[in-house]
């Protein structure tokens, strides 16, 4: 009640900016998970991580672009590769360039299951793409998931498996982190299988990380009935110089990428096993198609190379989800014995308000304890105090953060704490 009315007070041109995207998009919105009652925010500029709104508001970008954002809004390096491109290169030209062998290349390098890769637009498409390999090597059709994972727009799992969803006659669903249910799952289900895909840590779902353990088992099982394992990597390849794949000693058959890999600018890939990927190649009469107008577009394959193997280094990536791992060490001293829960790995991270003070660790948990109005009113609060955080509770660190913003916001959810 009051939050909402002095947000709604505080943002007059974003209600104006709102209202008049009602009249030409559903909600006045083209991405649902940037809609926010009663309205949300419309920015005008990001500068390194900082973004201003409409209504002259400066906030701490605290929330990366739902983790795709590591590079901040106007790095120079992405500037100068993007400005490079278009004036030595061109947009799209229509043809093979040197950039996507280079970015290739770079994550063949980094990714250790990945030995050949293809490029698509988005971790929606590059699911789908690996989806339709598995099945082809496969033969086979049903992919088991998880609950509360989320693979793209039609290919999410939150509250079981959507209308929305892709085929939703072909999924077999089971709990996050239930590793005594593996088992029985896998060999209930092996005839009709062709893959099982998942993440290593749900992000969407609430940055719920998996047991390592969990994610063994789910290796063995797929190897032992000739299931093909999908790690999907479109959002926690930032999390380690080499993925979780890496971080873990993981050998996923298939793995997706996006967000992060390229520069800030729309990108996918799906790659891994050799032998698999040749089902994509044009060489043969009976290749898989895949020929996206946009999947080699030569800015996202500069912007992505040119971030990689100059900002967002191995060392970088080290440094920024170490200080990712101190913001979460020092909410999680400041929560103990609150309501509040705080999990993720690295420099991605999400609140939790759970009415037992229990870590979730599956969909389940959140939806038997959550209060999600507590978790509102910590979102108006960090909005109106200049920390942009998603409403849901999300939070990514951008590169330029110092540990003075850590200390800061740290603060701000003290006072929060202090007045709730
Ligand atoms: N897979 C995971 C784990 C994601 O987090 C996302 C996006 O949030 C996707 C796939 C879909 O990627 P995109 O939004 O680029 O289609």
């Amino acid at each position: 009640g009051q939050a909402e009315r002095n947000y709604a007070a505080r943002n007059p041109a974003s209600k104006a900016a709102h209202e008049e995207a009602l009249t030409v998009m559903p909600g006045g919105n083209t991405r649902s998970v940037l809609y926010s009652r009663p309205f949300p925010i419309c920015m005008n500029r990001g500068v390194g991580n900082q973004l201003f709104d409409l209504d002259g508001h400066q906030y701490l970008d605290m929330l990366g672009e739902m983790t795709a954002g590591v590079y901040g809004h106007s790095h120079e390096i992405i500037r100068h590769a993007l400005i490079s491109t278009f004036d030595n290169v061109g947009v799209n030209i229509g043809a093979h360039t040197r950039g996507e062998v280079k970015l290739a290349s770079l994550l063949c390098e980094r990714f250790p299951c990945i030995e050949q890769l293809r490029f698509c637009n988005s971790g929606t498409e590059a699911n789908l793409y690996a989806l339709a390999i598995a099945r082809r090597v496969t033969g086979k059709r049903k992919v088991i998931a998880f609950r509360g994972g989320y693979h793209g727009g039609v290919i999410g799992f939150a509250h079981g498996v959507g209308e929305n969803n892709v085929d939703p006659q072909d999924w077999v669903l089971g709990t996050y982190n239930d590793e005594e249910a593996l088992r029985d799952l896998f060999e209930a289900n092996c005839d009709d299988v062709a893959a099982v895909i998942v993440e290593g840590m749900q992000g969407s779902g609430g940055c719920l990380p998996a047991s390592l353990s969990f994610l063994q088992k789910i290796q063995s099982y797929a190897s032992t009935h000739g299931i093909v394992f999908i790690l999907d990597e479109v959002m926690t390849s930032r999390l380690h110089p080499s993925g979780l794949q890496g971080k873990y000693g993981l050998r996923p058959d298939l793995t997706t990428l996006g967000k992060t890999i390229g520069g800030g600018l729309s990108i996918g890939a799906f790659g891994g096993r050799k032998d698999f990927l040749e089902t994509c190649d044009p060489r043969q009469s009976t290749a898989l198609p895949h020929s996206g107008t946009f999947n080699n577009n030569t800015l996202a394959m500069e912007a992505g190379y040119a971030g990689l193997s100059k900002i967002y280094t191995p060392e970088a990536t080290i440094a920024l989800n170490g200080l990712g791992d101190s913001l979460r060490m020092k909410l999680q001293a400041v929560t103990k014995a609150t309501k509040i829960v705080v999990t993720g790995i690295g420099a991605v991270l999400s609140f939790h308000f759970m009415d037992n003070g229990v870590v979730p660790s599956c969909e389940r948990d959140i939806e038997q304890h959550a209060i999600p109005m507590l978790r509102r009113l910590l979102w108006f609060w960090c909005i109106e105090r200049g920390y942009w955080i998603a409403e849901r509770g999300m939070l990514s660190l951008v590169m330029g953060t110092r540990m003075s913003d850590v200390d800061s916001f740290v603060v701000v959810v003290e006072h929060f704490i202090a007045t709730h």
